[in-house]
This record gives structure tokens, sequence and C-alpha cells, in this order.
């Protein structure tokens, strides 16, 4: 038997296999061959190979571009989007047009080549999250930005071009129809409740319990009610927060840990599987959406996105979330 699912902050359906749901074996394993480590342009002493750097951890007594670092970010050699200009908006009949501005950066995670993400140890970990935060502060100066995106592939059939443990960032001009969707609902729920959405799901995320996968003092991690994929996993903040940029150093520790601890899990309960992970924050530069509540979507590749789903916007999610909860929770980190 399945049900039909509506999530209470964008109002999209999905199809909830609750009876028999795909476990773990059942899906498709991948392998990560890693092999490119002798011509590798993310590797140390191959700095002046890429674009310099415009943000980095690394000893004082280290020139800039040279090894040495622990992250370093960098523009990305090729951009989907480039830093300089005007946005110049326009219409040409009925379509609204501007220039391609934007930034687009990468977060080298890990001198390490054959390092993976979810591999890092605490400190490392600690040290993207800073710099995910120090690059959404600097990016967010500039005006013309509307919104940060920082994400990450890993795996090949997840998008990931270099093998290389990185994230990446764009910087938009405007704010994504998604998130659109995301705040459009907060605000409305917010308006009709006095409440935040987000808050009210964890509230209900600790009634039901059985859809927690970890939590510490400052974030839960849990498999939503409304998933659009097998195994998709949240990270929120405890405490009502649509603010990124003003983390301190106890909650950038805590959620390194966390988002580590989920990725670990991912890892071991579904054998290494590809992922993508976003941050959805709130926009930058056009007031503070005091209703939204930022959050990382973590979403494991097991399932190919077909006819169905491009037709509706509807997804039919084979693994039921509680389910895929107990097989984080219970997996032997
Ligand atoms: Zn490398
Ligand atoms: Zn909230
Ligand atoms: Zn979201």
């Amino acid at each position: 038997m399945a049900e039909l699912r509506r999530d209470p902050v964008v109002g999209r359906w999905v199809i909830v296999n609750t009876d028999d749901s795909l476990h773990p074996p059942d899906f498709e394993k991948e392998e990560h061959v890693f092999r490119q480590a002798d011509v590798c342009q993310f590797c140390y002493g191959r700095e002046r190979h890429t674009p310099p750097e415009v943000d980095v951890i690394r000893p004082s007594n280290t020139p800039a571009n040279t090894a040495g670092w622990s992250v370093r970010v960098i523009p990305n050699k090729f951009p989907a989007l480039r830093i300089e200009g005007e946005l110049n908006k326009r219409g040409l009949g009925i379509f609204d047009i501007s220039n391609g501005v934007g930034a687009h950066e990468v977060v080298i995670e890990t001198p390490e080549h054959f390092k993976k993400f979810a591999d890092l140890s605490e400190a490392e970990m600690l040290n993207v999250i800073k710099k995910y935060q120090s690059r959404f502060i600097s990016l967010s100066g500039d005006r013309r930005f509307k919104y940060i995106m920082i994400f990450k592939n890993y795996g090949e059939s997840a998008g990931a071009s270099m093998e290389h443990a990185h994230s990446q960032i764009i910087a938009l001009p405007m704010v994504p129809k998604y998130v659109l969707e995301e705040l459009e609902g907060a605000q409305q729920y917010f308006n009709f409740r006095g409440r935040c959405i987000f808050c009210d799901i964890i509230y209900q995320e600790y009634q039901d319990q059985d859809r927690i996968i970890t939590e510490n003092t400052d974030f839960i991690a849990f498999c939503p009610f409304v998933p659009r994929f097998p195994f998709e996993c949240w990270i929120l903040p405890r405490k009502h927060t649509s603010q990124f940029g003003s983390l301190n150093e106890e909650e950038q520790h805590h959620l390194a840990n966390l988002l580590r601890e989920v990725l670990s899990r991912i890892k071991i309960s579904l054998s290494d599987p590809s992922y993508n992970f976003y941050i959805h924050l709130a926009p930058v530069n056009q007031g503070n959406p005091g209703s939204y509540h930022w959050h990382i979507e973590i979403v494991p590749n097991l399932t190919r996105v077909a006819g169905f789903e491009w037709g509706t916007g509807f997804y039919i999610v084979r693994t039921a979330p509680h389910v895929a909860a107990k097989y984080l929770r219970e997996a032997k980190i």
C-alpha cells in the first residue's frame, strides 16, 4: 500500500511506499574509483594551475597559492556565471534576460586526493564549515547578489567532475524558484499560525521520534515525512534562525560533527553512494525573511528521476522515511 503525502512547506505531493519499502541491498551500487592524483589541480604543488585563491586556511608562514593549506577556496576555472559586469536586465519579447553575472567558487575540502568528504576529521570538517560561512558573508557583501547557494556533488553519477573532495558555491543575482517556494510557504504558514513551519516540523519529529537519525545541542538530523528521494536527510538548527552568517564557534563545531556523522551513516548504510547536498539559506540583500529557517538537505543518489516525476512534480519514494532513518540510526560508525 502506498500513501500520498503533501509537503507542508511547498505543497508538493509525493507517493511514499509505506508497506513494501526498498532496503539498502535493493539499490544499485556505484564504485568510486580514484585514479587521477598525478594530474589533479586540487592537489599540493599544483596551486599555480588554478585561479588564485580567494580564501584559505593555511599557516601564516606559507605564501598564497603554494602548498601547506588545509582548505582552499578558488574561483571555478569554468564558471557557470562570471563575476565581472552589470546585470543589465532586459526583455526579449515575452522573455526576461540578464547578463550571466554571478560568482562560482570551489571549496577544496582537503589537500588529500584520496580522502572522501565523509571521512574528513572533525577539525577538517570544521574548517570547511568555517569557509562556507566566510564565503557566504563575503559574497553577501556584493549588492548584485540575491542568493548564495552552497552545494556538493559527490560521485560521478551525482555530477562530480573532479574526484578530489570539493564543494561549490554559486552566488546568483536572483532567488531560485525552489527556495522561493519554501520562503513563500514558510511566510504563509507564519501569517496563518504565527509560528515557523520548520520549527513545527522539528516539534513533530520529536513527537514521532521514528524519523530522527541523530541530534546534538544545536542541530537535529532526520528523514523528512515527505521526502522526494529514498534516504533523503535534512539537518536543521534546533533553535529558530534564518541567519547562517552568525553561527558561533560552538555551533560551527556542532554542525560539522552532525554533518560528518550523517554522511558516515549514509556511507555505511548504503555502501558509499553518490550524493548531493545543498544548504538552503535565506536570500541576501533584500531584507531579513525572519520566517525562514535555514537547513541542509542531503540526497543520496539511489534512483533516477523518470517521466512521471518530470511530468508532474510528484515523486515516488520507494523507501518510507521511518525505514530509512532506522537504517541510518543503526549504522555502526
Ligand atoms: Zn587531487
Ligand atoms: Zn524555525
Ligand atoms: Zn529546503
